[in-house]
């Protein structure tokens, strides 16, 4: 027999005969890194030994075959394998036929340097309909308002996305029949080229990867095993949530393939302007108009608060422009801890239509003010002595900022 000469699979190992499976593995995949063809370009005795090793394992990890072996030796592995032969493999197939093996042994590692077995070190072994899939991430953006930002909201969201169909229950065939294997791949789901000692290995293109060929499919999901579904889901918006940050509700997304796990939705929070209000960070900011009048003299006003109103002091002499700032009325920091002030920007009007009895009391103000200027301007003069110019009034124009710099200096000593 072209068997006689063929080394033992346990000794191919270097493996006891009654070696647990996971030292077959773990002697198989010492020998596999040490003469797998990418690392060993060009080398036909690395190659030959990778092949057997290979065949070793292949036989020695199924349960079935390596019974088989035991009781008749090589003599029982013939027909096993498929093509080959009593070789069991032939060259050409030997990566795909190893796909089970790499994908048990190995996991996620990338071996290939390809990244072609992605998926394949699941639980079940690299076989293209065994695959367990995770579904794909989602995501969508939802508008809040400012206050529910602030204080947080509980919002309901549609969202459509993939779910397995429950008349085939994902496997894409109509109830009663099942898939054939995909003739081009042999079920692995990926083709493997062989260029030089590289295996280059692809997606098959038949069965997009699933090693299956569905000639009867499901009515309900025309064959794709699953389908659109507009899913209603309640949003928790945590207070103190800003424009622009997501929220990651986990599971919601796309359902997985095979068990795998669903996707992900990820919710981009845009948050309205406010009327009033503007946010930078925990802290709000609004600016609230007085009057003249009460600019000068004082008084006490109310504000808008994120909730209700709160009370204000003005002090008499308060400039357009001022800051007030509120301690704690601000925005809830996201998480819970502390909390941020309110700003309030004073805005001196300047009113603009004036009834008769305000424009006179205005006018009487003026000639006050005028006779105080007029006073402050003689005294700076006789200060100042004569060389500044006499003629205060037209003296503005030609070095307004350091004589108007001098002037307040000059008023603060009269007042
Ligand atoms: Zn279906
Ligand atoms: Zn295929």
């Amino acid at each position: 027999m072209s068997n006689g000469n063929k080394r033992d699979y346990y000794d191919v190992l270097g493996v006891q005969k009654g070696a647990s499976k996971e030292e077959i593995k773990k002697a198989y995949r010492k020998l596999a890194l040490q003469y797998h063809p990418d690392r060993n370009p060009d080398n036909k005795d690395a190659e030959a030994k990778f092949k057997e090793a290979s065949e070793a394992a292949e036989v020695l990890l199924s349960d079935e075959k390596r019974t088989r072996y035991d009781q008749f030796g090589h003599a029982g592995m013939d027909g096993f394998g498929g093509a080959g032969g009593g070789y069991g493999f032939s060259s050409d197939d030997i990566f795909s036929n190893l796909g089970s093996i790499f994908g048990d042994i190995f996991g996620d590692f990338d071996f290939m340097g390809e990244g072609g077995r992605r998926g394949g070190g699941r639980r079940g072994g690299g076989r293209g309909r065994e695959r367990a899939r995770a579904g794909h991430d989602l995501g969508l953006s939802m508008t809040i308002d400012f206050e529910d930002a602030a204080f947080g909201i509980e919002k309901e969201i549609s969202v459509m996305r993939s779910v397995e169909c429950n008349t085939c229950h994902g496997k894409g065939t109509r109830p009663g029949t099942s898939p054939s294997t995909c003739d081009q791949c042999k079920g692995y789901g990926e083709v493997r080229r062989q260029q030089g000692f590289f295996a280059i290995a692809t997606t098959c293109p038949k069965c997009q990867g699933s090693g299956q060929l569905i000639t009867d499919p499901c009515k309900d999901c025309h064959g794709q095993g699953k389908k659109r579904h507009k899913a209603n889901l309640v949003v928790k918006v945590p207070a103190g949530i800003d424009n622009g940050q997501k929220l990651k509700l986990t599971g919601e997304g796309d359902s997985g393939q095979n068990g795998g796990p669903s996707g992900d939705l990820y919710v981009t929070i845009n948050v309205s302007k406010h009327e009033f209000f503007e946010r930078d960070g925990i802290d709000i900011y609004c600016t609230i108009p007085i009057t003249f009048s009460e600019a000068t003299l004082g008084t006490e006003i109310e504000v808008p608060a994120l909730k209700g109103k709160i009370s204000v002091k003005i002090p008499a002499g308060t400039q357009s422009g001022k800051k007030m700032r509120v301690k704690n009325k601000g925005i809830t920091r996201l998480g819970g801890y502390g909390i941020g002030d309110q700003i309030i920007t004073i805005q001196v009007e300047t009113p603009t239509k004036l009834t008769n009895e305000q424009r006179e009391l205005f006018e009487k103000l003026a000639n006050l003010e005028r006779k105080d200027k007029d006073k402050i301007r003689s005294n700076f003069n006789a200060h100042a002595g004569s060389g500044s110019g006499s003629n205060s009034n037209s003296n503005g124009g030609d070095s307004s900022n350091s004589s108007g710099g001098i002037f307040d200096k000059v008023k603060d000593l009269f007042t």
